[in-house]
Protein backbone atom coordinates (compact mmCIF):
# COMPACT_ATOMS: atom_id res chain seq x y z
CA UNK A 1 0.00 0.00 0.00
CA UNK A 2 1.40 3.52 -0.62
CA UNK A 3 1.83 5.74 2.10
CA UNK A 4 -0.86 8.23 0.94
CA UNK A 5 -3.69 5.99 0.08
CA UNK A 6 -6.54 5.95 1.66
CA UNK A 7 -6.54 4.09 5.22
CA UNK A 8 -9.06 3.56 7.80
CA UNK A 9 -9.04 2.56 11.27
CA UNK A 10 -12.17 0.70 11.92
CA UNK A 11 -11.67 -3.01 11.86
CA UNK A 12 -13.21 -4.93 14.50
CA UNK A 13 -14.20 -2.90 16.55
CA UNK A 14 -15.92 -0.66 13.77
CA UNK A 15 -17.82 -4.06 12.13
CA UNK A 16 -19.34 -4.01 16.34
CA UNK A 17 -20.11 -0.22 16.47
CA UNK A 18 -22.07 -1.17 13.50
CA UNK A 19 -23.93 -3.99 14.47
CA UNK A 20 -24.42 -2.14 17.90
CA UNK A 21 -26.46 0.64 16.28
CA UNK A 22 -28.52 -2.32 14.43
CA UNK A 23 -32.08 -2.32 15.63
CA UNK A 24 -33.28 -5.37 17.36
CA UNK A 25 -33.29 -8.54 16.09
CA UNK A 26 -36.28 -9.17 13.34
CA UNK A 27 -39.64 -10.13 15.14
CA UNK A 28 -38.59 -9.24 18.78
CA UNK A 29 -40.62 -5.80 20.17
CA UNK A 30 -38.59 -2.47 20.05
CA UNK A 31 -35.43 -3.05 22.92
CA UNK A 32 -36.40 -1.79 26.37
CA UNK A 33 -34.46 1.07 27.82
CA UNK A 34 -32.50 -0.77 29.83
CA UNK A 35 -31.37 -3.15 26.53
CA UNK A 36 -31.03 0.65 24.63
CA UNK A 37 -28.64 2.13 27.35
CA UNK A 38 -26.79 -1.21 27.08
CA UNK A 39 -26.30 -1.15 23.31
CA UNK A 40 -25.98 2.71 23.89
CA UNK A 41 -22.73 2.21 26.37
CA UNK A 42 -21.62 -0.48 23.96
CA UNK A 43 -21.58 0.75 21.32
CA UNK A 44 -19.32 3.90 22.99
CA UNK A 45 -17.06 1.53 24.69
CA UNK A 46 -16.61 -0.37 20.93
CA UNK A 47 -16.10 3.37 19.17
CA UNK A 48 -13.21 3.09 16.61
CA UNK A 49 -10.12 5.33 17.19
CA UNK A 50 -6.89 6.17 15.53
CA UNK A 51 -3.64 6.85 16.99
CA UNK A 52 -1.29 8.69 14.26
CA UNK A 53 2.63 9.53 15.26
CA UNK A 54 5.93 10.55 13.06
CA UNK A 55 9.52 11.01 14.13
CA UNK A 56 10.82 13.36 11.31
CA UNK A 57 11.32 12.79 7.07
CA UNK A 58 14.50 12.76 5.38
CA UNK A 59 16.61 11.16 3.36
CA UNK A 60 16.38 7.62 5.62
CA UNK A 61 17.29 4.55 3.49
CA UNK A 62 17.74 1.12 4.28
CA UNK A 63 20.67 0.89 2.59
CA UNK A 64 22.95 3.06 4.77
CA UNK A 65 21.11 2.30 8.29
CA UNK A 66 22.44 -0.23 10.48
CA UNK A 67 20.05 -2.85 11.92
CA UNK A 68 21.18 -1.46 15.82
CA UNK A 69 19.90 1.60 14.57
CA UNK A 70 16.81 0.54 13.00
CA UNK A 71 15.94 -0.98 16.04
CA UNK A 72 16.17 1.72 18.36
CA UNK A 73 13.93 3.62 15.86
CA UNK A 74 11.46 1.00 15.79
CA UNK A 75 11.27 0.21 19.83
CA UNK A 76 11.29 3.77 19.83
CA UNK A 77 8.18 4.51 17.71
CA UNK A 78 6.88 1.61 18.92
CA UNK A 79 6.65 2.97 22.63
CA UNK A 80 4.96 5.90 21.57
CA UNK A 81 2.08 4.40 19.98
CA UNK A 82 1.59 2.12 22.91
CA UNK A 83 1.39 5.12 25.03
CA UNK A 84 -0.54 6.50 23.15
CA UNK A 85 -2.97 3.54 22.62
CA UNK A 86 -3.28 3.03 26.81
CA UNK A 87 -5.07 6.08 27.02
CA UNK A 88 -7.76 5.94 23.89
CA UNK A 89 -8.31 2.45 24.54
CA UNK A 90 -9.74 3.22 28.07
CA UNK A 91 -11.84 6.14 26.47
CA UNK A 92 -9.31 8.71 27.48
CA UNK A 93 -9.09 12.23 25.79
CA UNK A 94 -6.96 12.35 22.54
CA UNK A 95 -4.85 15.36 24.09
CA UNK A 96 -3.74 13.06 26.58
CA UNK A 97 -2.56 10.79 24.01
CA UNK A 98 -0.49 12.91 21.94
CA UNK A 99 0.94 14.55 24.83
CA UNK A 100 1.98 11.59 26.61
CA UNK A 101 3.15 10.28 22.76
CA UNK A 102 5.13 13.26 22.36
CA UNK A 103 6.78 13.43 25.63
CA UNK A 104 8.26 9.99 25.17
CA UNK A 105 9.36 10.82 21.67
CA UNK A 106 11.13 14.18 23.22
CA UNK A 107 12.69 12.22 26.21
CA UNK A 108 14.36 9.95 23.70
CA UNK A 109 17.74 11.30 22.14
CA UNK A 110 17.06 9.78 18.42
CA UNK A 111 14.95 12.77 17.88
CA UNK A 112 15.18 16.60 16.95
CA UNK A 113 12.88 17.38 20.23
CA UNK A 114 13.31 17.69 24.05
CA UNK A 115 16.45 15.87 24.20
CA UNK A 116 18.38 14.90 21.10
CA UNK A 117 17.37 18.86 19.67
CA UNK A 118 19.59 20.20 16.83
CA UNK A 119 21.90 23.02 17.69
CA UNK A 120 21.61 26.56 16.72
CA UNK A 121 24.60 28.20 15.14
CA UNK A 122 26.04 29.48 18.80
CA UNK A 123 25.85 26.19 19.61
CA UNK A 124 22.46 26.78 21.85
CA UNK A 125 19.20 24.22 21.77
CA UNK A 126 15.73 26.28 21.34
CA UNK A 127 12.52 24.11 21.36
CA UNK A 128 9.35 24.71 19.36
CA UNK A 129 6.20 22.78 19.70
CA UNK A 130 2.28 23.43 19.30
CA UNK A 131 -1.19 21.72 20.15
CA UNK A 132 -4.37 21.97 18.93
CA UNK A 133 -7.82 20.84 19.95
CA UNK A 134 -10.18 19.39 17.35
CA UNK A 135 -13.85 19.86 19.57
CA UNK A 136 -12.69 24.12 20.80
CA UNK A 137 -10.26 24.91 18.07
CA UNK A 138 -7.93 25.89 20.78
CA UNK A 139 -4.34 25.59 20.23
CA UNK A 140 -1.40 26.56 22.65
CA UNK A 141 1.97 26.91 20.80
CA UNK A 142 6.04 27.69 22.59
CA UNK A 143 8.98 28.39 20.94
CA UNK A 144 12.26 29.46 21.12
CA UNK A 145 12.57 27.41 24.71
CA UNK A 146 15.99 27.36 26.18
CA UNK A 147 15.59 25.02 29.77
CA UNK A 148 11.80 23.49 29.46
CA UNK A 149 12.20 19.55 29.60
CA UNK A 150 9.03 18.46 27.35
CA UNK A 151 7.64 21.79 25.29
CA UNK A 152 4.45 19.76 24.17
CA UNK A 153 3.57 19.93 27.71
CA UNK A 154 3.99 23.88 28.37
CA UNK A 155 1.94 24.17 24.70
CA UNK A 156 -1.08 22.49 26.16
CA UNK A 157 -0.66 24.58 29.19
CA UNK A 158 -0.74 28.06 27.22
CA UNK A 159 -3.62 26.51 25.36
CA UNK A 160 -5.63 25.22 27.94
CA UNK A 161 -4.39 27.58 31.24
CA UNK A 162 -3.41 30.89 29.39
CA UNK A 163 -5.78 33.29 26.96
CA UNK A 164 -2.83 33.10 24.62
CA UNK A 165 -1.81 31.05 21.80
CA UNK A 166 1.80 31.72 21.49
CA UNK A 167 4.50 32.42 23.77
CA UNK A 168 8.02 32.77 22.99
CA UNK A 169 11.57 32.81 24.67
CA UNK A 170 11.79 34.27 28.11
CA UNK A 171 8.79 35.17 28.56
CA UNK A 172 7.31 31.60 27.91
CA UNK A 173 9.85 29.83 30.20
CA UNK A 174 8.44 32.37 32.91
CA UNK A 175 5.22 31.23 32.30
CA UNK A 176 6.35 27.69 32.18
CA UNK A 177 8.05 28.60 35.99
CA UNK A 178 4.57 30.05 37.22
CA UNK A 179 2.92 26.89 36.22
CA UNK A 180 5.74 24.42 37.84
CA UNK A 181 6.99 22.93 34.70
CA UNK A 182 9.98 20.86 34.50
CA UNK A 183 13.00 22.86 33.48
CA UNK A 184 16.33 21.59 33.11
CA UNK A 185 20.14 22.75 32.07
CA UNK A 186 20.63 23.72 28.77
CA UNK A 187 23.36 20.95 29.42
CA UNK A 188 20.55 18.36 29.33
CA UNK A 189 20.07 18.48 25.51
CA UNK A 190 23.50 17.76 24.79
CA UNK A 191 23.79 15.11 22.29
CA UNK A 192 27.39 14.04 20.81
CA UNK A 193 25.83 13.13 17.26
CA UNK A 194 23.78 16.64 17.38
CA UNK A 195 26.85 18.71 17.89
CA UNK A 196 29.09 16.89 15.87
CA UNK A 197 26.42 17.55 12.78
CA UNK A 198 26.93 21.20 13.56
CA UNK A 199 30.43 21.36 12.91
CA UNK A 200 29.62 19.71 9.49
CA UNK A 201 27.21 22.18 8.84
CA UNK A 202 29.42 25.07 9.78
CA UNK A 203 31.92 23.32 7.94
CA UNK A 204 30.17 23.15 4.74
CA UNK A 205 28.85 26.41 5.20
CA UNK A 206 32.48 27.56 5.32
CA UNK A 207 32.86 25.60 1.75
CA UNK A 208 30.24 27.41 0.48
CA UNK A 209 27.19 24.68 1.16
CA UNK A 210 26.57 21.29 0.19
CA UNK A 211 24.95 21.53 -3.70
CA UNK A 212 21.58 20.37 -3.42
CA UNK A 213 21.44 16.85 -5.18
CA UNK A 214 24.35 15.53 -2.16
CA UNK A 215 21.75 16.73 0.39
CA UNK A 216 18.90 14.71 -1.02
CA UNK A 217 21.37 11.27 -2.07
CA UNK A 218 22.94 11.95 1.88
CA UNK A 219 26.39 11.29 -0.22
CA UNK A 220 29.31 10.16 2.30
CA UNK A 221 26.98 11.62 5.34
CA UNK A 222 26.06 9.78 8.47
CA UNK A 223 22.27 7.34 7.78
CA UNK A 224 20.37 10.45 8.67
CA UNK A 225 22.53 12.98 8.68
CA UNK A 226 19.77 14.95 6.31
CA UNK A 227 16.74 13.48 8.61
CA UNK A 228 14.78 16.35 10.24
CA UNK A 229 13.46 14.48 13.43
CA UNK A 230 10.62 16.71 14.44
CA UNK A 231 8.15 14.64 16.17
CA UNK A 232 4.62 14.68 15.66
CA UNK A 233 1.06 12.83 16.47
CA UNK A 234 -2.61 13.18 15.52
CA UNK A 235 -5.36 11.27 16.78
CA UNK A 236 -9.53 10.61 16.44
CA UNK A 237 -10.59 9.02 20.65
CA UNK A 238 -13.44 7.40 21.37
CA UNK A 239 -15.63 10.45 21.91
CA UNK A 240 -14.69 11.67 18.50
CA UNK A 241 -12.80 14.43 18.51
CA UNK A 242 -9.57 15.15 16.98
CA UNK A 243 -6.11 16.54 18.23
CA UNK A 244 -2.40 16.87 17.09
CA UNK A 245 0.81 18.02 18.53
CA UNK A 246 4.41 18.72 17.01
CA UNK A 247 7.44 19.68 18.74
CA UNK A 248 11.35 20.36 17.29
CA UNK A 249 14.36 21.70 18.08
CA UNK A 250 14.61 23.18 14.77
CA UNK A 251 16.63 23.35 12.61
CA UNK A 252 20.93 22.51 12.71
CA UNK A 253 22.40 26.03 12.41
CA UNK A 254 19.51 28.24 12.88
CA UNK A 255 20.01 31.51 14.13
CA UNK A 256 18.28 35.09 14.57
CA UNK A 257 15.87 33.45 16.53
CA UNK A 258 14.87 31.58 13.38
CA UNK A 259 11.58 29.82 14.01
CA UNK A 260 9.78 26.58 11.36
CA UNK A 261 6.43 25.62 11.09
CA UNK A 262 6.00 22.98 13.59
CA UNK A 263 4.81 25.45 16.54
CA UNK A 264 3.01 27.70 13.94
CA UNK A 265 -0.99 26.62 13.93
CA UNK A 266 -1.91 26.17 10.71
CA UNK A 267 1.55 25.80 9.32
CA UNK A 268 2.64 22.69 11.08
CA UNK A 269 -0.10 21.39 13.51
CA UNK A 270 -3.75 22.01 12.81
CA UNK A 271 -6.90 20.44 14.01
CA UNK A 272 -10.82 20.55 13.65
CA UNK A 273 -13.47 17.68 14.54
CA UNK A 274 -15.15 19.29 11.10
CA UNK A 275 -11.85 17.89 8.95
CA UNK A 276 -9.25 16.27 10.14
CA UNK A 277 -5.27 16.70 12.75
CA UNK A 278 -2.43 17.23 10.96
CA UNK A 279 1.30 17.24 11.83
CA UNK A 280 4.32 17.88 9.71
CA UNK A 281 7.67 17.43 9.14
CA UNK A 282 10.32 19.25 6.93
CA UNK A 283 11.75 22.31 5.77
CA UNK A 284 10.03 24.68 8.02
CA UNK A 285 10.08 27.78 5.95
CA UNK A 286 8.30 25.99 2.91
CA UNK A 287 5.73 24.36 5.17
CA UNK A 288 4.55 28.26 6.63
CA UNK A 289 4.62 29.69 2.99
CA UNK A 290 1.80 26.69 2.00
CA UNK A 291 0.27 26.71 4.97
CA UNK A 292 0.28 23.29 5.35
CA UNK A 293 -1.55 21.51 8.00
CA UNK A 294 -4.36 24.03 7.20
CA UNK A 295 -4.26 23.35 3.55
CA UNK A 296 -5.14 19.96 4.25
CA UNK A 297 -7.86 20.81 6.44
CA UNK A 298 -9.13 22.94 3.99
CA UNK A 299 -9.20 20.50 1.19
CA UNK A 300 -11.17 18.30 2.83
CA UNK A 301 -13.61 21.52 4.01
CA UNK A 302 -14.36 23.64 1.33
CA UNK A 303 -12.89 21.04 -1.50
CA UNK A 304 -14.88 18.10 -0.39
CA UNK A 305 -11.52 16.19 -0.76
CA UNK A 306 -10.95 12.23 0.87
CA UNK A 307 -8.31 12.96 3.44
CA UNK A 308 -5.90 11.34 1.73
CA UNK A 309 -6.44 13.69 -1.40
CA UNK A 310 -5.82 16.28 0.53
CA UNK A 311 -2.58 15.66 2.17
CA UNK A 312 -0.94 14.59 -0.80
CA UNK A 313 -1.98 17.64 -2.45
CA UNK A 314 -0.27 19.44 0.00
CA UNK A 315 2.75 17.59 0.23
CA UNK A 316 3.05 17.67 -3.42
CA UNK A 317 2.72 21.95 -3.08
CA UNK A 318 5.50 22.11 -0.81
CA UNK A 319 7.94 20.03 -3.52
CA UNK A 320 7.09 21.91 -6.17
CA UNK A 321 8.56 25.20 -4.60
CA UNK A 322 11.56 23.12 -3.96
CA UNK A 323 10.61 21.74 0.03
CA UNK A 324 10.70 18.79 1.18
CA UNK A 325 9.22 16.86 4.30
CA UNK A 326 6.14 15.05 4.81
CA UNK A 327 2.85 14.65 7.22
CA UNK A 328 0.50 12.70 9.22
CA UNK A 329 -3.37 13.38 9.22
CA UNK A 330 -6.11 11.55 10.50
CA UNK A 331 -9.67 12.50 9.83
CA UNK A 332 -12.83 11.99 11.94
CA UNK A 333 -14.07 9.05 10.16
CA UNK A 334 -10.52 7.56 11.23
CA UNK A 335 -9.27 7.81 7.70
CA UNK A 336 -5.50 8.46 7.97
CA UNK A 337 -2.75 9.24 5.40
CA UNK A 338 1.33 9.73 5.31
CA UNK A 339 2.56 11.20 2.74
CA UNK A 340 6.35 12.49 1.84
CA UNK A 341 8.65 13.34 -0.56
CA UNK A 342 11.72 12.45 0.69
CA UNK A 343 13.14 8.69 0.61
CA UNK A 344 11.41 7.78 4.30
CA UNK A 345 9.62 9.07 6.92
CA UNK A 346 9.51 7.29 10.91
CA UNK A 347 6.16 7.21 11.29
CA UNK A 348 3.42 4.85 12.65
CA UNK A 349 0.07 3.93 13.47
CA UNK A 350 -2.31 1.92 15.60
CA UNK A 351 -5.96 1.17 16.55
CA UNK A 352 -8.15 -0.36 18.23
CA UNK A 353 -7.19 -3.88 17.45
CA UNK A 354 -4.27 -2.37 19.65
CA UNK A 355 -1.13 -3.79 17.09
CA UNK A 356 1.05 -0.83 16.75
CA UNK A 357 2.56 -0.58 13.11
CA UNK A 358 5.99 1.28 12.46
CA UNK A 359 7.30 2.24 9.23
CA UNK A 360 10.33 4.03 8.44
CA UNK A 361 11.39 3.09 4.14
CA UNK A 362 9.67 4.69 1.27
CA UNK A 363 9.55 0.67 0.12
N1 LIG B 1 9.79 21.51 10.45
C1 LIG B 1 10.86 21.73 11.40
C2 LIG B 1 11.36 23.12 11.31
O1 LIG B 1 11.42 23.65 10.22
C3 LIG B 1 12.00 20.81 11.18
C4 LIG B 1 11.63 19.36 11.18
O2 LIG B 1 10.58 18.96 10.69
O3 LIG B 1 12.45 18.57 11.69
O4 LIG B 1 11.74 23.69 12.31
Amino acid sequence: MTDDSRRKFLGRAGAAVLAAGLPAARGSAAPAPAQRRRGARAARALRPFGFVIHGGAGTIERARMTPEREAAYRAALEGALRAGFEVLSRGGPGLDAVVAAIRLLEDSPLFNAGKGAVFTSEGTNELDASIMDGRTLKAGAVAGLRHVKNPISLARLVMEQSPHVMMVGDGAEAFARQKGVELVDPKYFFTEERWEQLQRRKEEERRGGPPRASRRRGDALPPDEWKFGTVGAVCLDRAGNLSAGTSTGGMTNKRFGRVGDSPIIAAGTYASNETCAVSCTGDGEYFIRTAVAHSVSAAVEFGRLPLAEAARLAVEKVGRLGGTGGLIAIDRRGNFAMPFNTSGMYRGHVGPEGEPRVEIYRD
